[in-house]
């Protein structure tokens, strides 16, 4: 007999882990499953990102509401979290360079979204060169902000506990599960897993990743939408530049339109510090080697060019950031040396090992516009979140709450009950504070 759920969950990534969490939470009798291709959860992007709990100073209040909202509230969240299981979380803060006027101005303007997204004078400060040279002497740029309430954490970590707390609650885990095929049969979706077996589910929430527009499209939704995949690479840099700044810092990018930005000086969690990631375009959301792209090369070509797609990479300007970040692909110099710009003291041949790369998949409209914000949508019991990126892993707890609080408030799928204790939180309770 085919396996029955109230609810799948296709991605065992840090979105589908927390909506997991808080659904499972809130339904005990309910039979909730959440199914992931890799051997682990948080094996893509969300354990392969920076690692930081960024503050919402970079986000357009207006364009990327839910992103900056959900940032916002998760750097508390995560920090209540990692101290209720033990789990690393540093309050490290970050900062943002301006390597010339333009730039200045850059970093006004984030000074004061910081501030309509919610941080306090406490939270983040404009500076000048010379105040930063005080605290920071190896940064070179024109101005700085510094941001206090950001911090540094391990995603994977995050979202393997998260998964355990789930599994209390009755969750299955299907791991080295991949979704194949989706029907509808007789009311009930219908699920392939790996070709072969069967399950049935009343409810499915698509939250896979790079794989979600295709999902959508599989069930008839988001037929507008298409997505483009960049990888994001890292060097590691050795112990000897450790103490080389006291915190993480970003510059102001060269094109704020696009979804990503310039390469980092990060310090992460544990200490270890990395240059990256740069934005490759790749073939496919798990296109981390040359055998993978090569597969994926011809559809997905194809795919962009009868979509919106097709308009983004023939503009002049993704071709010209494209060609830069290919650039910084193929050679290590190039990549240092976007990092160089405000800390010269680096030497690219000191940097032999790689660090870990993750893709972003960015969703583009039929006009060939990146979409700025998530997208959620909805058929008949199905919920699809697409376009969940940076900074996800920082909002995904208080976005799994909003997710699963307005599934219950449209009738999609009615929770048992909303007065639950989750982990350090009454379900209420976040709500109130992240709806209000
Ligand atoms: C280079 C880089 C750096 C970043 N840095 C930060 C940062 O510092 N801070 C921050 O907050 N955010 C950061 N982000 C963004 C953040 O990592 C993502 O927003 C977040 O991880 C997205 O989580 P997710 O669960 O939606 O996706 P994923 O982690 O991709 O999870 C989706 C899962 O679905 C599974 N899946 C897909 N299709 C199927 C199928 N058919 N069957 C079964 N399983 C399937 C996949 O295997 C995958 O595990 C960064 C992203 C990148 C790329």
């Amino acid at each position: 007999m085919a396996k029955e759920f109230d609810v799948v969950i296709v991605g065992g990534g840090i979105l589908g882990t927390s909506i997991s969490y808080f659904l499972s939470a809130l339904n005990k009798s309910k039979k909730i499953a959440v199914i992931e291709q890799a051997q682990s959860v948080a094996f893509h992007t969300s354990g392969r990102n920076t690692g930081k709990v960024h503050a919402p100073y970079l986000y357009n209040p207006e364009k990327k509401k839910l992103f900056a909202k959900a940032a916002f509230h998760g750097y508390g969240m995560w920090e209540e979290y990692s101290k209720l299981r033990k789990l690393p979380f540093k309050k490290d803060g970050v900062i943002e360079v301006a390597l010339d006027q333009k730039g200045i101005g850059v970093l006004e303007k984030y000074l004061k979204w910081g501030k309509q997204n919610g941080l306090n004078d406490s939270d983040i400060e404009l500076m000048d060169k010379k105040q930063l040279k005080e605290i920071e002497p190896e940064i070179e740029c024109e101005a700085a902000l510094y941001v206090y309430r950001d911090g540094s954490a391990d995603y994977s970590e995050f979202t393997g506990s998260l998964m355990k707390d789930s599994q209390q609650n009755s969750t299955d885990f299907l791991l080295d599960t991949k979704v194949t095929e989706i029907k509808k049969e007789n009311d009930k979706w219908k699920i392939t897993l790996n070709d072969e077996k069967e399950v049935f589910t009343n409810f499915l929430i698509n939250a896979a990743g790079g794989q979600a527009i295709d999902i959508a499209h599989e069930v008839g939704v988001a037929e507008n939408y298409t997505d483009v995949h960049f990888r994001g690479e890292y060097w590691i840099a050795p112990k000897e530049y450790s103490n080389l700044t006291n915190t993480s810092v970003y510059s102001v990018p060269e094109f704020p339109d696009y979804p990503f930005l310039d390469p980092h000086w990060i310090i992460r969690v544990d200490g270890s510090c990395e240059i990256g990631p740069n934005a490759v375009p790749v073939f496919s959301p798990y296109g981390y080697d040359k055998s993978e792209n090569f597969k994926e090369f011809i559809p997905k070509m194809l795919e962009m060019l009868g979509s919106g797609a097709r308009k983004a990479i023939f503009d002049k300007q993704f071709q010209e950031l494209a060609m830069n970040e290919i650039q910084s692909s193929m050679s290590k110099s190039a990549m240092v040396e976007r990092v160089r710009r405000f800390l010269p003291k680096i030497d690219a041949d000191k940097i032999t090992e790689k660090g870990t790369a993750g893709i972003r998949s960015s969703v583009i409209d039929e006009n060939g516009k990146f979409v700025p914000d998530v997208i959620l949508t909805n058929n008949d019991n199905s919920f699809h979140i697409l376009n969940y990126n940076s900074p996800g892993a920082t909002g995904a707890l208080p976005f799994a709450a909003h997710i699963v609080n307005q599934l219950n408030e449209t009738g999609l799928f009615q929770s048992e009950s909303t007065d639950e204790q989750c982990g350090p939180w009454k379900f209420n309770e976040i709500i109130e504070k992240i709806e209000g």
